[in-house]
């Protein structure tokens, strides 16, 4: 499971994250929601240890994701180590960030290859049967520009299963998508859930988190405000803001 605990940031003077605790069971989906600037991406970001945290911790099944402890303190770790516990940690972008000049076999492999040492011809296999999953098969030897973006988001998808994480991150992964390509990235990210995969995924698209989440954490201005069942935050938000937010998104 993630925990998250008494996690802050700032970038100079502004507080963009200011005390957020969030746990996520085992295979449970966790949509967040906010306004643009409320920090979901930052959050995301700092689970990942993409970006330093300036307080707080992640841990993902009791190990900390960037730090090691000794007594009270927190001591970053080595950039190797951080990249090896980050490989516990899969994430979807917004613009799918696939290497451009490998091709989709090549972008999935490559990870489980260079960073868990699996055997190339082993890693090829399970990215095989990712594509299929992913409904690629007969894409493997495309490069990410012939590919359109819901093809590429999916390949990115598949790019990190291969890496079996723990916990799969997604920020906004369809909104970079042109409206006609967002069900089939939707649906690829609902077979993924329904397999029972640990994800947090960051959405504007709230009938898709209705259908996905266990739970609903709604964030603003750098703080959780309200989380619980989708038809609990969706359909009875208690606070306002969540209600001031909701009348605008949907
Ligand atoms: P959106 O819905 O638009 O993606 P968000 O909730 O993901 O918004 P964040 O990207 O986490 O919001 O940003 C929160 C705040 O932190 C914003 O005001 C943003 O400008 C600021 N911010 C984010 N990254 C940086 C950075 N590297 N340097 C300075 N400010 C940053
Ligand atoms: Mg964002």
């Amino acid at each position: 499971m993630v925990d998250i605990r008494g996690v802050h940031k700032s970038f100079g003077a502004h507080e963009v994250l200011r005390g957020v605790d969030l746990q996520v069971r085992a295979s449970e989906v966790t949509v967040v929601i906010g306004p643009s600037g409320s920090g979901k991406s930052t959050l995301l970001r700092g689970i990942n240890h993409l970006e330093k945290l300036d307080r707080g911790s992640v841990s993902i099944d009791g190990e900390l994701v960037g730090y090691r402890r000794r007594g009270d303190k927190l001591y970053e770790l080595k950039e190797r180590e951080i990249l090896r516990r980050r490989t516990r940690i899969g994430f979807v972008f917004q613009n799918f960030n696939l290497f451009p000049h490998l091709t989709v076999l090549e972008n999935i492999t490559e990870a489980p290859v260079s960073a868990l040492g699996r055997s190339r011809s082993q890693a090829t296999v399970r990215a095989r049967e990712l594509l299929a999953r992913v409904g690629l098969a007969d894409k493997e030897r495309a490069y990410p520009r012939q590919l359109s973006g819901g093809q590429q988001q999916r390949v990115a998808i598949a790019r990190a299963l291969a890496l079996d994480p723990r916990v799969l991150l997604f920020d906004e992964p369809t909104s970079a998508l042109d409206p006609e390509l967002v069900g089939e990235v939707l649906d690829v990210i609902k077979d993924v859930a329904r397999a029972g995969t640990t994800m947090i995924v960051v959405t504007h698209e709230i009938g898709f988190a209705r259908e996905i989440a266990d739970t609903v954490v709604f964030m603003d201005d750098g703080l959780i405000v309200e989380q619980g069942p989708p038809e609990q935050v969706l359909d009875h938000p208690r606070q306002d803001r969540t209600r001031a937010f909701l009348a605008k998104v949907l």
